[in-house]
């Protein structure tokens, strides 16, 4: 396997670079740094000309107005702009939108594919509920046909991006009585629908998530995806899209580290003289180089036609967790200026890396828990049983 990029991948990821140069304002750098896994308004300003250029369409295929390139060249896109922690149309675009693509409607299709991609419409995903997280398939929320129309009754958690999101990308109950993963049905939404209460929900990344209440939320039959009662293969279908991760936020966060180990100086020594100091670095460094190499070899798979499966388990699970070794590294070698917020003119890298502290555990959870990718490792890398 060669892993050097051909001269065409380094031109286009210049053109990436320079296209970023072009736009990251320092306001638009200041509202990711703050927002970090969310987006602000500057975010969506962004995502919008990238939509108007045709950045965010590089790997669909051109038939619904993308570009048409392979894994390797959006994984190129990706890591540049994770690079920045800048926003790329989230899983809309990277999940949403490919499904629509194969079990969507024609109507459907003509309907939200082109705004997809040019960033009017951004769906939430309505998957979790209070007594359904990592067992999915037992959630409560009931969709009921009544003539031409669903009628919706029931809540959903954790639904992250529905206070600025035009749709929900929901999972609903239209079979009770039939076995739990073959009575769900996926529905498009839309936001604004009467009966509809969106409530915030603060995590301690700062991170605004929302609790969204569905009373007698009535939806044309039309917004359903597919066939009915095969939602749940179809949400599989979605996350199966997810397999494209960057890594590229972990390089930026152990160069804070490094940056900092050599412009600071503890009781008249150079911290990047101290030999523990150099040792955890080096040793974050190596895991850096392992996740950027096992990130492109998932990429390389998708190039070549294979399907990532229990790598992207892994990948998920080892990316969460060096940005975890990264924050604890951090509180080591900073010591209390760590936990320095960005209003502190003292905060080392701008507040980052206080901020990544409270952030890297909501990785560990959001899109499935370690554990639960653990379990997928086991079943599916070694063939052991179901948990
Ligand atoms: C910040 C954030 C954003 C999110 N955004 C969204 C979103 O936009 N849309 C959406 O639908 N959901 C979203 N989620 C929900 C996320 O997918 C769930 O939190 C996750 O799937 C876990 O479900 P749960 O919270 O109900 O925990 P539970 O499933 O109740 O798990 C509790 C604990 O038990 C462990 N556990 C559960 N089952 C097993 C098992 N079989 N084996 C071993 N351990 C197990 C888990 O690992 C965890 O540690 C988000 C979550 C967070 C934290």
């Amino acid at each position: 396997m060669d892993f050097s990029l051909s001269p065409e991948q380094e031109q286009f990821k210049k053109q990436v670079h320079d296209f970023i140069q072009q736009h990251l304002t320092p306001q638009l750098r200041d509202e990711v740094e703050r927002e970090q896994y969310s987006i602000g308004p500057l975010g969506k300003k962004f995502v919008r000309l990238m939509g108007q250029q045709g950045w965010l369409g590089i790997g669909w295929p051109q038939q619904y107005g993308g570009q048409g390139r392979g894994a390797i060249d959006q994984w190129l896109f990706l890591e540049e702009m994770d690079l920045e922690s800048l926003p790329t149309g989230g899983l809309t675009l990277s999940s949403a939108g490919p499904t629509l693509m194969r079990v969507g409607t024609e109507e459907q299709k003509r309907e939200y594919l082109p705004k997809i991609l040019t960033g009017e419409i951004e769906f939430a995903i309505g998957y979790t509920e209070p007594e359904a997280g990592s067992d999915l398939a037992s959630l409560k929320t009931r969709a009921e046909r009544d003539g031409d129309s669903y009628v919706i009754d029931g809540q959903k958690i954790y639904t992250s991006a529905a206070h600025h999101s035009t749709h929900i990308w929901l999972l609903a109950r239209t079979d009770p009585d039939a076995p739990k993963h073959r009575g769900i049905s996926l529905f498009i939404v839309p936001i604004d629908a009467p009966g509809i209460t969106i409530r915030p929900l603060a995590t301690m990344g700062s991170e605004r998530s929302n609790q969204v209440f569905f009373k007698h939320v009535r939806i044309p039959a039309a917004n359903l995806v597919g066939e009915e009662n095969r939602g749940w293969y179809y949400a599989a279908m979605a996350l199966d899209f997810e397999r494209l991760i960057p890594h590229a936020r972990t390089q930026r966060q152990l160069q804070d580290l490094i940056d900092y180990a050599k412009n600071s100086v503890v009781e008249g020594r150079p911290l990047s003289k101290h030999p523990r100091v150099r040792h955890v670095l080096a040793r974050l460094a190596v895991q850096v180089e392992v996740v950027r190499l096992f990130s492109l070899r998932s990429a390389w798979m998708i190039e070549n036609g294979k399907t990532p499966n229990v790598e992207a388990s892994i990948l998920k699970v080892f990316i969460s967790e060096l940005s975890e070794h990264i924050a604890v590294a951090a509180q080591d070698i900073m010591g209390p200026y760590a936990a320095l917020r960005r209003a502190d003119r003292l905060a080392p890298a701008n507040g980052r890396i206080e901020r990544l502290y409270r952030g890297f555990p909501m990785s560990k959870f959001a899109g499935g828990t370690n554990q639960v990718m653990r379990n997928i490792i086991a079943q599916r890398g070694f063939g052991m049983p179901r948990s």
